[in-house]
Parts: C-alpha cells; structure tokens; sequence
C-alpha cells in the first residue's frame, strides 16, 4: 500500500514516515521545495526506494494535490504551522493551512460535478485519511478537569471570531486546529455513502521525544520541543510557574492518539536531574519534589485510547533520558 504524508519534514511527519517505511508501506511525502526534502531522501535511503518526494510548494492553491494523490491508499495531513511566532496573529491563514486538506475534498465535489474522472478515481481510490488534529481542538484553556474526546475547543473559535487579527497567536493556532478537525468531519458526515475512506483523526498533547528530521539550530526545534528544551535545559521558568504550568505528553515514538500522562514541568526537572549518570551537565532545578502529589490542572481520560490501540507507553523517565542524550550528541547542551 500507498502512503502520501503532508508536512514530510516536520518532526512528527518524519517518525511517521519512518514507522510506515517500517511496516512495509510506500510513502510520498510532501514538502515545499526540494532543499526541504534533501534530508529525508539521506535518511530514508536505506528503504530501497519506497520512499519519494513530491513538491507542493502551496498546498492551499486549488489542484495542489491533484498529481500528488494519484495511487495513494492512505493519507496522513500533518502539514500546518506549528509556532506562535506570527506578526499578525490571523487565524483565518492558519486555519487555510490546517484545513488544506479540504482542498482535496473540495477537489472531490468538482471532479464529481464537472467529470474529471481520474482525479475522482485518485480519491476514491484511497482507504483511509489520517488527519494529525490535537489536543488543542479539545481542551478549553482556564477550565481544569479531565478531557475526552467528547470536548470541542469552542473558547479558541469565540476568541478569534471576537478579536480578529488581535487574538492571541496560540488562541488563533488551536482555533485554526479545531476548526480544521471540525471541517474533516463534516465532510465526511456530509459524503456519506459515496467515499470510499474513512476518517480518523489523532489528538495528541506535547509530543516529546528526540527529532529524526532536520533541525540545523536548536532554535529551529518545534513548539513543543523547543519548549522543553527552553525548560529543562535552559531553565527560563520561574519555580512559580515550573510548579504550576503542565498539560499532557506523549512519546513521539508511540504516535499515539492521547496521552502518556500528566505533567508539571517541576516534575521533568526532577526526573531529568534523577537520571543516572546524568545525560548532560546542567539540568534546571527549580524546587525539588515542590509537585509532588498536587492534583493535575490538566489532564486526559486515555480509556479510549487503550481500549482500541491496548498500548503500552513510554515512561516519562525514557522520554526525558533520550531528549537529553540526543541534545548531547548534537551539541546543544
Ligand atoms: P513541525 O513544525 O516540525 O512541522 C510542521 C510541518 O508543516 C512542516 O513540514 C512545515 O513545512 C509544514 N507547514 C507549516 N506551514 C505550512 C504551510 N503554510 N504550507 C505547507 N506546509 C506547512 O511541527 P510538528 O511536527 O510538531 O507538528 C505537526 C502537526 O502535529 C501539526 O499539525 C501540529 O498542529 C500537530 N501537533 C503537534 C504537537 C507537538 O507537540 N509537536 C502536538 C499536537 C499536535 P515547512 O518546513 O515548509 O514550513
């Protein structure tokens, strides 16, 4: 079978192409210009040619993917800015992007109205659409509790209805996410009976884990893992907030719809400074054991999760020791 992964050169993406590889699967990936795909043509070498590039350099343009989807099985959307570094925050560009696979499906209600049979065929050939959405199209920031999938990020959509380009970057980012998730589902509800694929959509909290893609610069890192490195290395949160701000984590290798568990950022530090020996020389230190035992502000109800997938994740402690190693090996700490 066939994979076609959006966003090939993101941190996420690149683990998944290489879990796919792994099982067997074709893979084309997408980037947006062939310097971005350099990296991956060294790195997924060894497959023996199961993995190709294809440049889309703008997936939001009408027809983007309509020479990219042809014989694909599977498709994994993950393209979609990942950072909060916005000048203007406009959450009507980010959700463009975010929902760029809706140009495929839009492509789908023309090529069915106009005739164009092989674009119809392209789509109708594929089995199953993986949308990589997140907890942040479920989580309601300022309200503490247990989440499920139940949960719709409706306070990220009302910020960025009321306040336009002045709503918060990370306001528009999970609004953009939501939004997009929202948008698959509809389509699939709405086309019912006439698609051939069915929808999942995974929602994980901060993937953590060493990168496997290209990061020149530790600047260059994602949100998430750029966050970690800014705390546990760096050390630039106060004891305050290392014992108040937390959320969910997932190992990137176990690509997985929820989450691992909770966590205080107090907590890393202390199981990065428990490491024996330790991975690097400086590890923030906050106040030791200053978590322990407080109640979780956020956290994710994983009975579904274990329930379908049964899997068994990585412990905090080996996500955190391999992190670090990797920084090591890279010279960044
Ligand atoms: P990365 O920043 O590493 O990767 C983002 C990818 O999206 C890159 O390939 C990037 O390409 C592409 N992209 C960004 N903007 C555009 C655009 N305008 N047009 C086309 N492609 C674009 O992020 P992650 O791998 O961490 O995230 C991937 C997905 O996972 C995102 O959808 C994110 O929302 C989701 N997610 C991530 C979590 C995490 O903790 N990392 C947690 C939950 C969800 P380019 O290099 O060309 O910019």
């Amino acid at each position: 079978a066939k994979a076609l992964v959006t966003g090939a050169n993101g941190y996420i993406a690149a683990w998944i192409i290489r879990t796919l590889l792994e099982q067997g699967y074709s893979v084309r990936g997408t980037v947006r210009s062939p310097a971005k795909g350099e990296h991956l043509t060294t790195l997924f070498a060894q497959y023996g040619g199961k993995f190709e590039l294809s440049i889309v350099d703008d997936i939001m343009k009408d027809g983007a993917f309509d020479e990219t989807i042809k014989g694909i099985d599977l498709v994994v959307h993950t393209a979609s800015p990942f950072h909060f570094n916005v000048k203007v925050p406009d959450g009507a560009s980010y959700c463009r992007v975010t929902c760029s696979l809706l140009t495929v499906c839009c492509r789908f209600d023309r090529a069915r109205r106009e005739g164009h049979t092989s674009i119809l065929n392209s789509i109708l050939k594929m089995k199953r659409v993986i949308v990589l959405a997140s907890t942040a199209c479920i989580l309601q920031s300022g309200k503490s509790g247990k989440w499920d999938e139940t949960s719709w990020n409706e306070l990220s959509i009302q910020a960025v209805k009321e306040n336009g380009v002045k709503a918060s970057p990370v306001d528009a980012y999970r609004a953009s996410k939501t939004l997009a998730e929202k948008a698959a589902w509809e389509f699939v509800e709405k086309h019912k009976g006439s698609l051939s694929w069915d929808l999942t959509t995974i929602n994980p909290p901060s993937v953590w884990g060493p990168p496997i893609h290209e990061v020149p610069r530790v600047e260059n890192l994602n949100a998430s893992m750029l966050e970690f490195f800014n705390t546990v290395v760096k050390g630039t949160r106060s004891d305050a907030e290392l014992a108040s701000i937390g959320g969910g984590w997932v190992d990137i290798r176990d690509r997985i719809i929820v989450s691992g568990g909770p966590y205080y950022w107090q907590e890393i530090v202390d199981v990065a400074n428990s490491i024996e020996p330790p991975p690097i020389a400086y590890i923030a230190k906050g106040k030791p054991g200053a978590t322990k035992g407080k109640a979780y502000a956020i956290d994710y109800d994983t009975a579904k999760c274990n329930r379908i997938l049964g899997i068994k994740f990585r412990s905090l402690q080996e996500t955190v020791r391999d992190i670090l190693v990797d920084f090591k090996r890279r010279g960044w700490a």
